[in-house]
């Protein structure tokens, strides 16, 4: 193991034999909070796709967007974030708070590296919290003191469940949003993205490459990665009017400027689309 595996402080429940969900993102990401069992699963992950590493970018580029048409757009200023992830560059608290600096962000994860980097960088933030809850049992969020005590539930709020949902391996994803959806006021959004076999008789490469990421990510160390179908990703929105441009790649949701270079292929197994409660 290389020194980087011995950071100074390894937060108290940390277990750095076992890979984690938000550890791997980060060496997706190319950032510093993972270990050799986290890089082990990204390894496997681009023996299949050498690109893999956009299907993260691609994400997290859209959660940047959302959030910035969330808060300046539509007008939000209250965000429920369900697996928060590493802090990394641009997190949603700064992209939200730097267009209004009311806004309020309840962060959830149960990834205890995650906590004990969130509750640092929120120390001083007593507009953004970090609690921790199983964002796949809507109820135990539902009824979460910090969320009731942080998050105003009779006015209009963003629920992002971005590359979340794709971790949760069971068939009922649709009936655990609806749970979300049912809670929230009218006015509300909500925003996901997720790993996607686009079953486009086009171009059959792609659900070959979705199939082979996903063996690789559900039979590594982290366990869960699942690439559903469009289909399946719309069912989570239940009847919300989808936003413009709806459910589309990440890169083609409200992109920043003109195309450059052609997209990747991993970057066409994953999409994202915001849902708005009327
Ligand atoms: N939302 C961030 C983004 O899009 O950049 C981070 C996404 S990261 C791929 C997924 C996060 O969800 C990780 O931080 C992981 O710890 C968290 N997570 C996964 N399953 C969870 C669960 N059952 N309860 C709470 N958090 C969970």
């Amino acid at each position: 193991m290389s020194k980087s595996d011995y950071p100074s402080s390894v937060p108290v429940g940390v277990d750095t034999s076992r890979a984690s969900i938000a550890r791997v993102y980060d060496a997706f990401l190319n950032g510093k909070d993972n270990f050799e069992v986290d890089r082990e699963v990204l390894a496997r992950v681009q023996q299949a796709a050498p690109q893999a590493t956009d299907l993260a970018w691609a994400n997290r580029d859209f959660l940047i967007r959302v959030c910035r048409f969330l808060a300046r757009s539509a007008g939000i200023d209250q965000f429920l974030d369900l697996g928060s992830g590493l802090p990394t560059a641009e997190n949603t608290h700064q992209v939200v708070q730097r267009i209004n600096s009311d806004a309020r962000v309840m962060y959830l994860d149960n990834d205890p590296m995650v906590l004990a980097h969130g509750r640092a960088l929120l120390a001083e933030n007593d507009k953004a919290l970090i609690g921790t809850a199983d964002i796949f049992q809507p109820l135990e969020v539902l009824e979460n003191e910090s969320v009731l005590e942080h998050l105003d539930f009779t006015r209009p709020l963003a629920l992002l469940q971005v590359g979340t949902l794709h971790h949760y391996l069971g068939d009922d994803s649709a009936k655990l949003m609806q749970t979300y959806i049912d809670a929230l006021p009218a006015g509300s959004f909500v925003a996901i993205s997720h790993f996607f076999d686009p079953q486009d008789p086009q171009k059959p490469e792609l659900s070959e490459l979705a199939a082979k990421m996903e063996e690789k990510f559900i039979h590594s160390p982290m366990g869960s990665g699942r690439f559903r179908t469009r289909d399946e990703i719309q069912a989570m929105f239940g009847d919300l009017e989808m936003v413009e441009p709806g459910l589309v790649l990440c890169d083609d949701w409200w992109q920043d400027g003109p195309r450059l270079q052609n997209l990747s292929p991993v970057r066409e197994c994953i999409v994202g689309g915001v849902g708005h409660k009327r």
